[in-house]
């Protein structure tokens, strides 16, 4: 309380000496000024309150506390906003539980239940799916209140991170997927190829990779045009992800040049898989009423024992042999030095 609406035990004092008029004149003043002391005090809050839900509204965040032992929540408007539920609507934990994604869900009651225990505060982002159908990404920042032994409160920050979130996807998907295609680009492809690749010499291999380039795709380019040549590309990479199913990697890795990347279980296999890539990229490809025909070699080679960029060398030597051996076939690395 400002210190103005205190009356202080001489004021009452001196009003004992007046007339009864006079201290009346002097206790109505004291009481009015004492009236506009709150209501000044009441405008400043109701400035600041107005400055902090401006703000709030600006940085798309909230205020929140929730009482330990009531599960009682208290938000400020901005919280309120960022779930989609009517601002004032008095709420306990439980009901907002459903609000969030099963996995952020998980993550925050763990997350949560640690805090409690260790009495130490966490940041966490967590998916949203409002009861208005939005899909938001929050970023929660929670301290802990504990006075005592126990924790009492646990209070914090909600904040709207949703465009962050999209960014950074954004960015992802420029680092990793070529962008003609749809599929994964040389970066990606080399990163998933580091995690298979290692492994002594002669165990059994960890996977194979296999590359692949399209046979006379220049010519396309030369005779058709460069859009033609596009459409050859997108349609390629269709059929080989049709092709190679969902239990390889599949890549664009250059200008034609594609490359899969096949698990330990299915290394004995890739021999047929290239037979089957090769089959396909052969079909004539019919877009916009024209028909394209162009064919590919593949080259294989076996992760066992070598780092991505030796593994690459030694399919792009198959790939090679496959080539000087009239296009259209596969040839697998040796490990003594040769494709075969
Ligand atoms: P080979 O049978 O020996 O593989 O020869 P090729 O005619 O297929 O040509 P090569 O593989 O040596 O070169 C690939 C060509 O693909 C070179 C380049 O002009 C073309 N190319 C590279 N990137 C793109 C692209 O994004 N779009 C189109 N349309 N063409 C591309
Ligand atoms: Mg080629």
């Amino acid at each position: 309380m400002p210190k103005a609406l205190a009356i202080r035990a001489g004021e009452v004092d001196h009003f004992s000496h007046d007339s009864t008029a006079a201290a009346l004149d002097r206790l109505t003043a004291l009481v009015e000024a004492q009236a506009r002391t709150i209501r000044e005090y009441e405008a400043s809050v109701a400035q600041s309150r107005h400055i902090f839900e401006a703000a709030s509204a600006a940085a798309r965040l909230g205020v929140w506390e929730c009482d330990l032992a009531s599960e009682k929540l208290t938000w400020s408007n901005g919280t309120y906003d960022l779930f989609d539920v009517e601002r004032g609507t008095p709420l306990v934990r439980e009901r907002t539980l459903g609000f969030y994604e099963r996995e952020s869900l998980q993550t925050l009651q763990t997350v949560r239940s640690r805090a409690l225990q260790e009495r130490k505060g966490f940041t966490l982002d967590a998916a949203l799916l409002t009861p208005k159908g939005n899909q938001r990404w929050i970023r929660i920042h929670a301290a802990i209140e504990c006075p005592g032994h126990r924790p009492i409160k646990i209070f914090g920050i909600k904040q709207d991170i949703t465009e962050e979130k999209q960014r950074t996807e954004q960015l992802r998907y420029l680092a990793e997927v070529d962008d003609m295609t749809g599929l994964a680009n040389r970066n990606k492809f080399r990163a998933q190829l580091s995690l298979l690749c290692g492994g002594e010499p002669g165990l059994q291999a960890r996977g194979a990779l296999l590359l692949i380039d399209l046979d006379g795709f220049k010519d396309v380019n030369d005779t058709l045009g460069h859009l033609a040549g596009d459409e050859c590309l997108k349609e390629a990479a269709q059929r080989l992800k049709m092709v190679c199913g969902k239990a390889s990697i599949v890549a664009r890795v250059g200008g034609d040049e594609f490359a899969v990347l096949l698990d330990a279980p299915f290394v004995r296999t890739a021999p047929q898989l290239a037979d089957r890539i090769i089959a396909a990229l052969s079909q004539p490809i019919e877009r916009v009423g024209r028909r394209y025909q162009i064919g590919a070699s593949v080259g294989i080679a076996a992760l066992d024992g070598c780092d991505g960029p030796e593994a690459f060398r030694r399919a792009d030597a198959a790939l090679y042999a496959a080539k000087g051996s009239g296009r259209g076939t596969y040839r697998v690395f040796r490990t003594a030095g040769r494709a075969g």
